[in-house]
């Protein structure tokens, strides 16, 4: 594979086995055409974001490298949520699987379907200090 861009995406879980759902989805993540998975940051267990009662969150985040284009990325993220069961109902409510691209080294997207970098990015202490800790991990090619 050529040289991929660098890719930041979080990953989220508040219901059922949330740790089996976290590791599904980096295992497909691993696994997605023209992508490697470069490291993951360690998993973190957060308060729930916003208005809804719900249980807490495990989160972590991973970095790839990727061929793929920012619409395709996000429309494989959504795939994988589908297949832990991830039903659509209100915004911040409670999921099995929530996959976000946090950030894109090089690029800025700005389309009703997506927005690169996310734009809670800097309101999100754990998400700071997930990509903190995949900063400082070297990497498995080095
Ligand atoms: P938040 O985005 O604040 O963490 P959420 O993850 O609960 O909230 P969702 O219901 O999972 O929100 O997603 C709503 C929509 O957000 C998705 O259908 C997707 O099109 C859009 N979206 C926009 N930017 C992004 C992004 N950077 N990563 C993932 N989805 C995004
Ligand atoms: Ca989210
Ligand atoms: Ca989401």
């Amino acid at each position: 594979m050529t040289r991929g861009e660098r890719v930041y995406v979080a990953l989220g879980s508040n219901m059922g086995d949330r740790a089996a759902h976290l590791a599904h989805a980096r295992e497909r993540l691993a696994r997605l055409p023209a992508t490697r998975l470069l490291a993951a940051s360690r998993v973190e267990e957060t308060a729930p974001i916003g208005p809804v009662t719900q249980g807490p969150y495990l989160n972590q985040m991973v970095l790839l490298e990727t061929g793929l284009e920012p619409a395709e990325l996000l429309g494989q993220l959504h795939a994988i949520e589908l297949e832990r069961g991830r039903v659509r109902r209100e915004r911040w409510g409670p999921r099995t699987l929530d996959l976000d691209i946090v950030r894109w080294d090089g690029r800025a997207v700005q389309n009703p379907d997506l927005t690169i970098p996310h734009p809670e990015l800097s309101n999100r202490d754990f998400w700071l200090r997930e990509i903190a800790d995949l900063d400082t991990e070297p990497s498995p090619r080095d």
